[in-house]
C-alpha cells in the first residue's frame, strides 16, 4: 500500500512544546495560573502525547479579559476588514494543511484520509464561506450587532471542524472568542491559535482555554461572556442550559443523536451499502449524526445484510497515519469500554452480534471493529442510546408508515439518511422524518452553507448559513422603529 503519511512535521511542533503547553490568551502561550495539568495521550498507540494546562477560573478569568479588550476593536474593523481576517485563516488552513491533517489524525485516532480530504478542507471551505458573512453583514444584517464575547466549548470528534464551526460566525460577525478543545483532543486548537496569531488575527480575538468540564463549567458561570455555543452530549448540554437560565446569556446547544437510516426495498443496494460505510463507520461512528439506527424494509433485509457483512469484511482498521486504513483508533479507552458495554448490553437483550473478521492492531491502541447488531427490538438500550462508536443497530419494518414511526420513535432528531429510487416516495417521507437535516441517498453531507443543528433532545439553534450568522447577532433597540432601507 502506499508510504504512511508523514508525521515529521506535527512531531517537531509537538517536540517545540515538550515542555508542556499553556493556555492561548491575547495572542501568546500563558503558563496556567494555579500550575495545574494533564496528559494527553495517542489513541492509536495509548502513549502520552503532550502536557495540557487545566483551566481554572483565574485562567477564563484573563481570558474573557482578552477577549473583551479585543472585542471593541474587532467589531470596529467593520465587516470588510475583518472579511480579510477570515480569508487569512482559510488560506492558512489551506497552506498548513498537511501539518493540521497529520496532527489532528495522531491526536484524535481518525484516518488521515479523512482529516486530509474532509476535515481541512471542510474547515478551510467554512472560513472562505464566512469571510463572505462578514463582507455582508452591513447590508444583510443592518440593524443587529455582535453579543460580544462567546464561550464555546466542543466535543473531540471533529476537533477543528467544530472548532471551525464555532469561531468563523462568531468571528465573522465581530464577537471575540474564549474557546475551549475537549481534554481529550486539544492540540489542533492551540496549533490553530498559534497560526492565527503569526496570520495577523489581533491578539485577545480568539482564545484558547484547555482542560475538562471543571474547565468548561468556568465558562459557563463566567458572568462576562454573553452567548455560550456548546457541542457536546445531551447530558452536559442539559446542564449547561440550567446553569444559564435566569443570566441574560444567549445559548446554542449542539447534542447527541441516534439518527435513522432507512432502506426502501427499492433501493440502489449497491449505494445504500456504501451508505452505510459511511454513515456509521466513517470517523469510527463518532459522529453525531451518524445513521446509527439501520431501518431495512423486510423483503430486502436478508439480502441487504449479507451484502454489509461481505463489505464490513473487506474494511481495514489500523494506524491512523497509514493512508489505505477505512477506520483508525477510537479516541480514548474511556469510550472504547463505554462502546464495548453498550455492545454487550444489546446482545444480553437478544440481539446477534456481526463482527467483521479483520485484523486489529496490536498494542496500546484503542480498536474496535467494524460491527453490525440485527434482531434489535426498538426498545432495547442499543435501539435507543447513542453508542458514538462503529456500530450499527439494524431493525426491520414493513410499510413507509411504519418506518417514519421507527425513524421518529427517538428523544432525539438531529439527521435522518432514507434510500428509494422512487422519488415520490422519498419526497412523501422526508417531510415526516423529524430531523434537523433528512438526506435522500445520501448520508453525512455538510455545507458551510446551509444550517446545521437539531430537534428535540438533540439541541436547538443552527451552525452555518444565515440561521448560523443570525446565532451570533442581536438586535439593535431601535432596529425595530427604523425602515430597514434607512439603515
Ligand atoms: P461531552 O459533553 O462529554 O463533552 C463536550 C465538551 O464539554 C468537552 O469539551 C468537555 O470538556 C465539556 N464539558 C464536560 N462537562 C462540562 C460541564 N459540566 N460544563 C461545561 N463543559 C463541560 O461530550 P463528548 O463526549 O466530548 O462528545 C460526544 C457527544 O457530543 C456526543 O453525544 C455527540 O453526539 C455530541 N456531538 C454533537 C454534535 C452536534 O453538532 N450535534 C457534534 C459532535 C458531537
Amino acid at each position: 500500500g502506499p508510504a504512511p503519511e508523514a508525521e515529521g512535521p506535527a512531531r517537531d511542533w509537538l517536540g517545540r512544546h515538550a515542555e508542556g503547553f499553556g493556555h492561548f490568551i491575547d495572542g501568546a502561550f500563558r503558563p496556567a495560573a494555579e500550575g495545574g495539568a494533564f496528559e494527553s495521550f495517542e489513541p492509536a498507540t495509548g502513549r502520552p502525547l503532550a502536557r495540557l494546562a487545566a483551566g481554572t477560573a483565574t485562567d477564563v478569568e484573563a481570558a474573557v479579559a482578552a477577549a473583551r479588550r479585543a472585542q471593541g476593536p474587532w467589531a470596529k474593523l467593520g465587516g470588510h476588514g475583518r472579511a480579510r481576517h477570515l480569508y487569512a485563516l482559510a488560506r492558512m488552513v489551506q497552506r498548513h494543511g498537511r501539518l493540521l491533517a497529520v496532527l489532528e489524525a495522531i491526536d484524535n485516532g481518525k484516518p488521515i484520509r479523512e482529516t486530509r480530504d474532509l476535515d481541512v478542507p471542510l474547515v478551510a471551505r467554512h472560513f472562505y464561506h464566512h469571510a463572505g458573512w462578514a463582507q455582508l453583514q452591513a447590508t444583510e444584517f443592518a440593524g443587529y450587532s455582535p453579543l460580544g464575547v462567546v464561550g464555546q466549548i466542543i466535543p473531540w470528534n471533529f476537533p477543528l471542524l467544530m472548532l471551525a464551526w464555532k469561531i468563523a460566525p462568531a468571528l465573522a460577525l465581530g464577537n471575540t472568542v474564549v474557546l475551549k478543545p475537549a481534554e481529550y483532543t486539544s492540540l489542533t486548537a492551540l496549533l490553530f491559535a498559534e497560526l492565527a496569531s503569526e496570520a495577523g488575527l489581533p491578539d485577545g480575538v480568539l482564545n484558547v482555554v484547555t482542560g475538562a468540564g471543571e474547565t468548561g463549567a468556568a465558562i459557563v458561570e463566567h458572568p462576562g461572556i454573553d452567548k455560550i455555543a456548546f457541542t457536546g452530549s445531551t447530558e452536559v448540554g442539559r446542564a449547561i442550559r440550567e446553569k444559564t437560565a435566569g443570566t441574560g446569556k444567549r445559548l446554542t446547544l449542539e447534542l447527541g443523536g441516534k439518527s435513522p437510516f432507512i432502506v426502501f426495498e427499492d433501493a440502489d443496494l449497491d449505494a445504500a451499502v456504501e451508505g452505510v460505510v459511511d454513515a456509521i463507520w466513517f470517523n469510527q461512528g463518532q459522529v453525531c449524526c451518524a445513521g446509527s439506527r439501520l431501518l431495512i424494509q423486510e423483503g430486502i433485509a436478508p439480502d441487504f445484510v449479507r451484502r454489509l457483512k461481505r463489505r464490513m469484511a473487506a474494511m481495514r482498521v489500523g494506524s491512523p497515519l497509514d493512508k489505505a486504513v477505512d477506520m483508525g483508533a477510537i479516541v480514548d479507552p474511556v469510550q472504547l469500554r463505554r462502546i464495548e458495554a453498550l455492545v454487550a448490553a444489546g446482545v444480553a437483550e437478544g440481539a446477534v452480534l456481526h463482527q467483521a473478521p479483520v485484523a486489529l492492531p496490536e498494542g496500546g491502541g484503542s480498536f474496535y471493529p467494524p460491527t453490525l447488531l440485527t434482531e434489535v427490538h426498538p426498545s432495547s438500550i442499543v435501539a435507543r442510546e447513542e453508542i458514538f462508536g462503529p456500530v450499527a443497530v439494524a431493525m426491520t419494518f414493513r410499510t413507509p408508515d411504519e418506518a417514519v414511526m421507527l425513524a421518529n420513535n427517538s428523544r432525539y432528531g438531529l439527521a435522518a439518511s432514507l434510500w428509494s429510487e422512487t422519488l415520490g416516495l422519498a419526497l412523501d417521507i422526508a417531510p415526516k422524518l423529524q430531523a434537523g437535516v433528512v438526506w435522500i441517498n445520501a448520508t453525512n453531507l455538510f455545507d458551510a452553507g446551509v444550517g446545521f443543528g437539531g430537534y428535540r433532545e438533540s439541541g436547538f439553534g443552527r451552525e452555518g448559513g444565515r440561521e448560523g450568522a443570525l446565532e451570533y447577532l442581536k438586535p439593535d433597540a431601535w432596529a425595530g422603529r427604523a425602515p430597514r432601507e434607512a439603515v
